[in-house]
């Protein structure tokens, strides 16, 4: 089967390696030149673990870049379309990438193909491309609608071993060339799970919007706890023990962040809202997920008292562990309040140096920010330790180190991983979330 896979980003170049590794021959397809320079050296461009060796054990025999869409597009069965999908000012999803690669496939297409939409698109967006397509093309393209699950940071495992394959489709010769695509990744047991575009296109929002409403409601516990003197690890270990809750994405912290819960909620909301139709409880997750940043500001002002001035080491800028992509991390946004107070931040992260400096200069504060490649160093002089992404060689170090190194006594546990008690025992004050506070 010959595939192409135009957007080579975080889903778009994970696709495209897992299907070559199957024996597919794939053409990863992108407008950034420097970007598949880099690929065609064999480099992956962004951290994702796994994929750099899957990418040169399949490059170039059944793996190829290439930045020229019309070409590649011959003798395809299928094209993938992986864009980004970033939100507009309102929220609502932007499609120009992904409308502009549907024309360009139309027009390109020498022989029928399947369009497979896997950037998350909100509902109704595969009948817009269906609508480009059929103003362009000379062949039959059918418009599949194919949602993608992983997460960033176990995106390998997450494809090679999905626990769905959404297939959003009414022409079964369309399905039939995916759900062969998709065979060697459900052999266990087939969890192809076949419907209509519509619901394909909202089960993707609908599942980030729960996770993230998950994230939510946990951390408005916390806040409860914090009010109330209860410990929110305690709430949460008794609460994630039924079944019918489980313990997954019930970890409070800092709020979620990253280049999709944010933006699909937005979007979820938007586009219910052009239906008439009110997500109440999506758009007071998107709310509630102010409140631990605003939380975690609070617990430092009372414990630094004037912050114009003084230090604060911050350990993890990626939004979560795993990943380099600092796409709406919560890490960021503290960065950014901390030194909107006059704070000097000193930064530290094991992969995302380079994202979170270029964020940064976007922002204009790339100079007030101090990038220490040591998380130890960063903290000489500090007047307080912030862990705010639970990257595992962040999760027990030498406190009696830390206590040498800072200047003050402070530690905030911006994602409750940390042992209070060793911070503690090393002469340090213990502040998570949601829990009392430890130490004097
Ligand atoms: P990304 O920003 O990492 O990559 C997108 C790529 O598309 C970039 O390399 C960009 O250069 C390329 N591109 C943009 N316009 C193009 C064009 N006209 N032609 C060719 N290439 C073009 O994005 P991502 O994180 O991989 O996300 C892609 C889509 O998948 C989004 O809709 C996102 O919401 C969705 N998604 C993301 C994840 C995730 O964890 N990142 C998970 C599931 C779904």
């Amino acid at each position: 089967m010959k595939v192409a896979v135009v957007g080579t980003g975080y889903v778009g170049l994970v696709a495209g390696a897992c299907f070559a590794d199957t024996g597919a021959h794939i053409i990863c397809i992108d407008v950034d030149e420097a970007k598949l320079e880099r690929l065609r050296r064999g480099e992956v461009p962004f951290y994702e673990p796994r994929l750099p060796e899957i990418v040169r054990r399949n490059w170039p025999a059944r793996l190829e870049f290439s930045s020229d869409l019309a070409r590649s597009v011959g003798g395809c069965d299928a094209v993938f379309i992986a864009v980004g999908t970033p939100p507009n000012e309102d929220g609502s999803a932007d499609l120009t990438h992904v409308l502009d690669v549907a024309e360009a496939v139309a027009k390109a297409a020498t022989h029928d193909l399947v369009l497979v939409l896997k950037s998350t698109v909100p509902v109704g967006t595969n009948a817009k491309v269906c609508e480009t397509v059929a103003a362009h093309a000379k062949h039959k393209i059918s418009v599949v609608s194919n949602p993608e699950f992983l997460k960033e940071g176990d995106a390998i495992n997450d494809f090679l071993k999905p626990d769905r394959v959404v297939i959003g489709t009414d022409d079964d010769d369309a399905f039939e060339i995916l759900r062969r695509l998709y065979a060697p990744f459900v052999r266990q047991n087939n969890r192809i799970l076949r419907m209509s575009p519509k619901s394909a296109e909202i089960v993707k929002y609908a599942a980030n919007a729960l996770l993230a409403t998950k994230i939510s409601f946990v951390n408005e516990i916390a806040s409860l706890c914090d009010a109330a003197q209860g410990d929110v690890e305690h709430v949460r270990a008794a609460l994630g023990a039924d079944r019918r809750i489980g313990y997954s994405f019930l970890f409070p912290g800092l709020g979620f962040g990253g280049s999709c819960f944010p933006k699909d909620l937005r979007a979820l909301v938007s586009t219910a809202r052009s239906l008439g139709v009110h997500c109440g409880v999506a758009e007071a997750a998107i709310a509630a997920n102010e409140t631990p940043q605003r939380n975690m500001l609070g617990y430092i002002e009372r414990s630094l008292g004037q912050l114009e001035g003084k230090t604060v080491a911050i350990w993890g800028l990626a939004f979560k562990p795993g990943t380099d992509d600092v796409r709406e991390a919560p890490a960021l946004r503290l960065v950014v309040d901390l030194v909107a107070r006059g704070m000097n931040v000193r930064v530290t992260d094991p992969r995302a140096m380079d994202t979170a400096r270029e964020d940064l200069r976007h922002r204009g504060i790339e100079a007030k920010v101090t990038f220490v490649a040591d998380n130890y160093e960063a903290c000489r002089g500090a007047d307080a330790l912030i862990l705010a992404t639970e990257w595992p060689e962040f999760r027990n170090p030498d406190f009696v180190l830390l206590r040498s190194l800072l200047k003050g006594r402070h530690v905030f546990d911006g994602r409750n991983v940390l042992l209070p008690e060793s911070v503690v025992e090393a002469g340090l004050i213990y502040r998570g979330v949601g829990r009392p506070a430890l130490g004097s």
